[in-house]
């Protein structure tokens, strides 16, 4: 049997080599582990075997999970929420993650900035970009994107930190790498522009892009974190409804 340790190793391994092959250093780019769906104990082997981010999509299941983890002693892992997020939702966001990959609204960040606990450093955030114009609704347009990161550079209990993008899958590696290059380009010219209002430009550093199917192609075109679930977990059982 394939066991979660062997196989987040594999993923290493296929990082590695994709920042090889791209000339680029093998530091330049995190493995977010994508727990989705998966029980406290998955993310409790994962830990074991070194990995410390866990990326999560359905808050409320994320947030009894989160719990049992550090109630079994792990408190040293960090948290990312990588999904749809309904504004009844974002007080849990605030409260348990340490990241939001998914802003695309400035009224979803206002509230998870109001209501970051005073006692945690703030949320470090990702604005989801819909950069192939895609069949989700998820995610601001690329035009779109300045107007958001000045709303959230300016709110106390946010830290700006990248972008983030869920692009439909392309069989094609070369035509992926292109999409994936529209987010890196996008992310360039964001950090020229928002010079004036980030306080420290050098966090924005973040490109986070590339899953299971096409990390090869999200680091090619300079991801530098990327959201793995089936390669790390297995494959899901598909949930029923989505509850945000
Ligand atoms: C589920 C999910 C992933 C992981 O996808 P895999 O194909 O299982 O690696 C990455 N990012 C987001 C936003 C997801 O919802």
């Amino acid at each position: 049997m394939t066991t979660i340790s062997d196989k987040l190793q594999q993923v290493l391994c296929r990082i590695q080599q994709a920042c090889a092959a791209a000339g680029r250093d093998a530091q330049a780019v995190r493995l977010l582990a994508v727990s989705k769906t998966f029980g406290a104990d998955a993310v409790l082997d994962a830990a074991a075997a070194g990995q410390r981010a866990f990326g999560e999509n359905y808050i409320q299941e994320a947030v009894d999970k989160i719990q049992a983890v550090r109630a079994a002693g792990r408190n040293d892992l960090e948290w990312h929420c990588i999904g749809p997020i309904q504004s009844n939702k974002t007080r849990l966001v605030a409260e348990h993650f340490d990241w939001v990959h998914s802003v695309d609204r400035a009224r979803t960040a206002e509230r998870l900035s109001a209501q970051r606990p005073a006692g945690l450093a703030p949320l470090q955030v990702c604005l989801q970009v819909n950069i192939d114009g895609g069949p989700t609704k998820s995610g601001v347009a690329p035009d779109e994107a300045e107007a958001l990161a000045r709303a959230v550079a300016a709110l106390p209990g946010l830290r700006l930190r990248g972008l983030m993008s869920i692009p439909e899958p392309l069989d094609d590696a070369v035509a992926m790498q292109a999409v994936h290059a529209r987010l890196a380009a996008l992310h360039a010219q964001l950090r020229d522009r928002l010079q004036d209002v980030l306080p420290e430009p050098e966090a924005f550093d973040t490109l986070s892009m590339g899953m299971t199917a096409d990390l090869e192609a999200a680091i090619a075109a300079g991801s530098t974190m990327v959201r793995v679930g089936t390669g790390i977990f297995g494959g899901r059982t598909p949930r029923p409804v989505a509850e945000g």
